[in-house]
C-alpha cells in the first residue's frame, strides 16, 4: 500500500516493559503538520515512558477522503523524527470484517435501525462544524425506504460520564446532545465512532492519547465500548495547536507541513509545546537523543494551558 509498513522497536523503543498501549492514528487526508506531530509525540512519549508500546493505525476508513500518498508519507515523517513504531502498520481499510461483526453484536441486540434522512432532513446544526441533532426520524421505520439507508444506533436517554486525565470528568446525555448516531453511513463506509472503538479494543489500546477537538465524540466511544463489552482505555486529549486566528490546524487546510529536514527545530518547539523546557543546545542532537532527553524528563511537565499557538518555520 506504500512504502513503509512496519517498524519493530529497537534503539530509542526498546521492549515494551509494561503492559501499556499506546497510539497515534492519523487520517490520511493531508501531510503530517505540527499539531499531528504534536499528537504523535505526546502519545509516543507517554506510552514510552510508561515502558509500553507505541502503535501506528491509518484511519483510512473514509475512502473518498483517505489518500495513499499521505500514508507513506505520515510514515516516513514518524520515522524521520525517530518515532518508531511496534509491530505492523493497520489500515482501517482492511478491518472491514472486524466492523461489520461489531455492528452485527449491536444490531442483535436490537439497538440498529435503518435511517433515510439526509443532512437536508435534519434541523440545522448550531455551528457549520458541528454534527445535525437527530431527532430520532426513522426509529420506527424508514421515512423513505426507497433511499440508500445509512445505519444509527439508539442511544440511552441518561447522564454519561467519562474521564480524561488533561481535562477531568466531563458528563453528557447522548439523547440530547446528538442524538441516535450513524455507525455505517448511507455511502456504505463505516462511520469513525464505531471503527475507532473496535480498532482500540482489537488492538489492545490501554490509552488514548489525541487532540482535544475529539473530546466531543468520547462520550460516544465510551459508550459504545460498554454496548460492545470492550475494555475502556485512559484517556487523555491534549490541547490544540492553533493558528493565530484560533482556527485549530487541520492537515486538510491551509498548515505547513513539518519538513524532516529541520527536525530539531520542531521537535523541540513541539516538546515545548508539550510543557517540556528542552534547552536550546539540544537541538545540535539528533531527534533520537532528543526523544531520550524528553523520556527523562517527562514525568516533570506541568499542567498544559488552553490551547498551544503554531510555532514559526524556519526559512
Ligand atoms: N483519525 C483521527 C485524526 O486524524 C484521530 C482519531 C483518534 O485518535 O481517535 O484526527
Amino acid at each position: 500500500m506504500n512504502g513503509v509498513k512496519s517498524n519493530t522497536a529497537t534503539g530509542t523503543t526498546g521492549t515494551a516493559s509494561s503492559s501499556v498501549r499506546g497510539r497515534f492514528a492519523p487520517s490520511p487526508t493531508g501531510l503530517l503538520h505540527q499539531g499531528s506531530l504534536y499528537t504523535a509525540l505526546g502519545s509516543w512519549l507517554s506510552a514510552r515512558a510508561q515502558g509500553g508500546q507505541w502503535l501506528v493505525r491509518i484511519e483510512d476508513i473514509d475512502q473518498g477522503r483517505a489518500n495513499p500518498a499521505f500514508s507513506g508519507h505520515i510514515l516516513q515523517t514518524l520515522e524521520a523524527f525517530a518515532l518508531h513504531w511496534d509491530g505492523p502498520v493497520v489500515y482501517q481499510s482492511q478491518r472491514l470484517a472486524l466492523y461489520e461483526a461489531a455492528l452485527n453484536r449491536l444490531t442483535i441486540r436490537g439497538l440498529v435501525y435503518p435511517c433515510s434522512c439526509s443532512r437536508r432532513d435534519l434541523p440545522a446544526a448550531h455551528t457549520p462544524l458541528a454534527e445535525p441533532f437527530y431527532p430520532g426520524t426513522c426509529r420506527e421505520g424508514p421515512q423513505h425506504p426507497e433511499r440508500a439507508c445509512a445505519l444509527r444506533v439508539r442511544v440511552p436517554d441518561r447522564l454519561l460520564r467519562v474521564y480524561d486525565s488533561e481535562q477531568g470528568w466531563h458528563s453528557e446525555n447522548l439523547a440530547e446532545r446528538g442524538g441516535d448516531f450513524t455507525l455505517r453511513r448511507r455511502d456504505g463506509f463505516y462511520a469513525y465512532p464505531l471503527a475507532v472503538v473496535v480498532d482500540d479494543a482489537e488492538q489492545g489500546i490501554t490509552e488514548v492519547v489525541r487532540g482535544l477537538d475529539l473530546w466531543p465524540q468520547t462520550v460516544r466511544q465510551r459508550w459504545l465500548q460498554q454496548a460492545l463489552g470492550f475494555k475502556v482505555p485512559h484517556y487523555s486529549h491534549l490541547p490544540l495547536v492553533v493558528e493565530p486566528d484560533g482556527q485549530k490546524l487541520s492537515k486538510s487546510q491551509r498548515s505547513i507541513p513539518v519538513n524532516p529536514a529541520q527536525a530539531p527545530h520542531h521537535l523541540a518547539q513541539a516538546l515545548t509545546a508539550l510543557g517540556l523546557n528542552p534547552p536550546h543546545s539540544l537541538q545540535q542532537s539528533s531527534p533520537h537523543e532528543m526523544l531520550q532527553w524528553a523520556l527523562e524528563h517527562w514525568a516533570l511537565r506541568p499542567r498544559l494551558p488552553a490551547s498551544i499557538p503554531a510555532w514559526p518555520t524556519p526559512p
